[in-house]
């Protein structure tokens, strides 16, 4: 373990469909300094402005988190934020020419494999940490069953419910791992979102999932149960997809976090009202720098791949293959 900022060694590009524009988007991920965070910039608009993506910048939640303002916005970020927490990057300028993100293949994977391609630049600034001290909840006020909580655990943690009543094929699943990004990479990275098929024909009306196909998202029908011709790539990747959502909508804050987390029923609106609340309760959390006494204790939360090759290939290969 060594506590220091990391960003990509070299600038990496691609391009891909937007899930809901159905548009051709070119993206430019570039290292940034330390402390930098994340940013992103739409080269598509006059005077190319920026947009920091940080917990207050997140102002729409539906179907994906969005930043920005209605005039100048990027969303479907939290699949990037996600692939950016499990290759342990702080900070880094995303130029894209549009307002959503490339879809790819639904899942964090392809990110990782890019990362990969780049590798990784160790900055001279250490990491900040987030530690839990006491609880803290948020629930959805309209429905109560959806809430999040933060609790104080020696082990990051996290447990994600989720509970389809509308599909059988998804239906209840629940998992708990360990909140790190090895973790990550191997056991959630590979996660594609999912959509029921009886919601597309709103989504249509609205001008939505122009770009959706059984490429980039799971199809899940209420009578015909999952309709990939290939299947799930493992029986609880609906839930894993939440959970790869909820650490791409937390690492917004910039921090690794020790403590264990607990959805159940939530989704983009909760993920980053938590984070908010993380960063209002300060008698509930410390933010610290750990010194090299503490390495035993923040490891687990301080302790990044260098390199896909670290990573269980078999997990990963599900993805990619
Ligand atoms: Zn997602």
């Amino acid at each position: 373990m060594s506590n220091f900022q990391r960003t990509l060694k070299r600038s990496v590009s691609f391009s891909g469909v937007g899930v809901h524009s159905g548009s051709v988007i070119s993206v430019e991920i570039r290292p940034a300094s330390a402390n930098t965070g994340f940013i992103f910039q739409r080269t598509d608009l006059p005077n190319k402005p920026y947009i920091k993506a940080d917990i207050d910048s997140v102002f729409d939640t539906t179907l994906a988190t969005r930043i920005g303002s209605p005039a100048v916005s990027v969303s479907t970020i939290e699949h990037l934020m996600a692939a950016f927490f499990g290759f342990g990057i702080d900070n880094a300028i995303v130029a894209i020419n549009n307002s959503e993100m490339p879809i790819l293949d639904g899942s964090s994977a392809p990110f990782l494999t890019l990362f990969d391609e780049v590798g990784v630049e160790v900055l001279k600034e250490p990491r900040k940490v987030v530690v839990i001290d006491k609880v803290i909840e948020v629930v959805d006020e309209k429905n109560p069953t959806r809430f999040m909580r933060i609790e104080p655990s020696k082990k990051p943690l996290i447990t994600y419910v989720i509970d389809f009543e509308r599909a059988a094929a998804i239906g209840r699943q629940n998992i708990s791992m360990h909140y790190t990004a090895k973790s990550f990479c191997e056991e959630f990275s590979f996660a594609r979102t999912f959509c029921l098929k009886e919601d597309i024909e709103l989504m249509y009306s609205k001008g939505l999932a122009k770009g959706g196909s059984m490429e980039n998202a799971i199809l899940v029908s209420k009578t015909e149960g999952v309709m990939n011709r290939q299947g799930l790539r493992h029986e609880q990747e609906f839930v894993k997809h939440k959970t790869l959502d909820c650490i791409g909508d937390l690492h917004m804050l910039g921090m690794p976090i020790l403590g264990h987390i607990i959805a159940h029923k939530a989704g983009h609106d909760l993920h980053n009202k938590l984070a908010r609340a993380i960063l209002a309760e300060v008698s509930c959390r410390s933010i610290i720098v750990p010194s090299a006494k503490e390495e035993a204790r923040f490891k687990a939360i301080l302790s990044f791949p260098k390199s896909l090759s670290e990573i269980d290939r078999n997990l990963i290969g599900l993805a990619v293959g």
